[in-house]
């Protein structure tokens, strides 16, 4: 019974045209941004939706990390934090990131989503009675933490500083109250108000909570993200990140004040019932922050390829979607079943990879693509991105859903 029923449930879901199918690909090591579709394929294809974002998963001083760790201490950690599996590599991990955001401390997650869902799950425990206000746009592993602590929620309209202020405002001054929001949306590419945001927080006494996963490595003098380069990180009481994108390995990570770290450290079942990340990983992840702490050069060509792309685009008028301000270009498509038969045709016709993001990850309506140039990319990769997007839209008549304004 219980088998039919789930059965009955994914069939629903491929009748909406929202079910998801996996592109096997095989990222070519020293071959950045190119891919095998399956590990028979002749040619290689050029992959256009990565979060390694500055390629750092296949920079020598990363791998050179990576091998020299496993030969000292092995592929697994052998347990949680504290359990055996709090190996060196985290307190040199910890304490460069902690200083790379200008805090206290830090504590490493296995995963960015995690860090999110463990963290604001447990910090509503922590501070009774409170009530989280969140972003609109917020990713999956907020939302979750916040549900999961059971606690009130007040969602804001996206970027809506005026509707936050209405919402904080309509609160009893002494109820603990939580701001989560993150610095760039990963489906829009746009960027948060976060100094109104955190001169908000000071004037309602609220924590603030901010997720940088897509700025982390990319904005910022030394790369340490969009509240550093606005100079208001020391504002936020929480800044979040990842090291899966900028950072190029895996992991996530939350740095605060020493008591608010040690608080989540202590209390939060998410990172203390579970396996410690392997010491190869982590020791990968030290050397690329150390290294995105003092080399501009990757986020430097990512935001001249960023330019270059976003003009050929324009050129070939294939409108990149308005709210766009950042690495994360956003092409509207506007039809589920379109977006994934374009995906196909540019795959098989054009060697491009671009995974087609449909509902729920986008509301129904504004399925796109969300391409994302990197250092690597060529120019003659741009040109031929560009060549393929115009023959695919033309054949499958997207460009006038592409132009409706969003
Ligand atoms: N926050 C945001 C905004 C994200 O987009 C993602 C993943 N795409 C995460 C958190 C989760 O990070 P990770 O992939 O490291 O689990």
């Amino acid at each position: 019974m219980y088998t039919q029923i789930a059965e009955r449930k994914v069939n629903q879901l491929k009748a909406s045209g929202q079910y998801r199918e996996f592109v096997t690909i095989n990222r070519l090591n020293h071959n950045y941004p190119m891919a095998l579709v399956n590990k028979k394929a002749e040619h290689p294809v050029v992959v256009w939706c990565s979060n390694d974002y500055l390629g750092m998963s296949q920079h020598p001083v990363v791998l050179e990390a990576m091998h020299k760790a496993i030969e000292l201490y092995g592929a697994g950690s052998g347990g949680s934090r504290n359990i055996g599996g709090s190996h060196h590599y985290y307190e040199e991990l910890e304490a460069s990131l902690a200083e790379w955001h200008g805090k206290e401390s830090a504590l490493v997650f296995p995963t960015g989503y995690g860090s999110n869902d463990a963290t604001l799950q447990c910090l509503a425990r922590i501070f009774p009675d409170s009530i989280v206000f969140s972003d609109e746009l917020n990713h999956a592993s907020i939302i979750n933490g916040i549900v999961s602590s059971k606690t009130e929620k007040a969602v804001f309209k996206h970027n809506d500083v005026a509707h936050l202020e209405q919402l904080l405002a309509a609160q009893h001054p002494d109820r603990p109250k939580i701001i989560v929001f993150e610095s760039v949306y990963s489906m829009d590419g746009d960027i948060a108000p976060i100094r109104e945001i955190a001169a908000l927080a000071k004037k309602y006494n609220a924590l603030t909570f901010l997720d940088e996963v897509h700025a982390i490595g990319m904005y910022g003098p030394r790369g340490a993200g969009i509240a550093a380069d606005l100079g208001v990180a020391g504002e936020i009481d929480f800044i979040q990140g990842t090291m899966a994108k900028g950072i190029g390995v895996i992991g996530g990570y939350i740095t605060a004040s020493a008591p608010l770290i040690d608080s989540v450290r202590s209390f939060a079942s998410g990172f203390i019932f579970t396996t410690s990340l392997p010491p190869a990983i982590v020791a990968a992840c030290s050397v690329s922050v150390a290294h995105l702490k003092q080399s501009d050069s990757e986020r430097s060509a990512l935001h001249a390829k960023t330019a270059l792309l976003r003009a050929a685009l324009a050129e070939a008028g294939i409108p990149v979607m308005k709210s766009s301000e950042t690495h994360i270009l956003p092409v509207l498509v506007g039809e589920a079943q379109k977006c994934k038969n374009a995906a196909r045709r540019l795959l098989d016709k054009h060697g491009i990879y671009l995974q087609p993001i449909n509902s729920p990850t986008v509301p129904v309506g504004t399925e796109r693509f969300r391409v994302n140039v990197t250092p690597n990319h060529t120019e003659a990769h741009i040109r031929s991105l560009v060549e393929g997007l115009s023959e695919v839209f033309e054949y499958y008549e997207i460009r006038h859903l592409a132009l409706q304004p969003t």
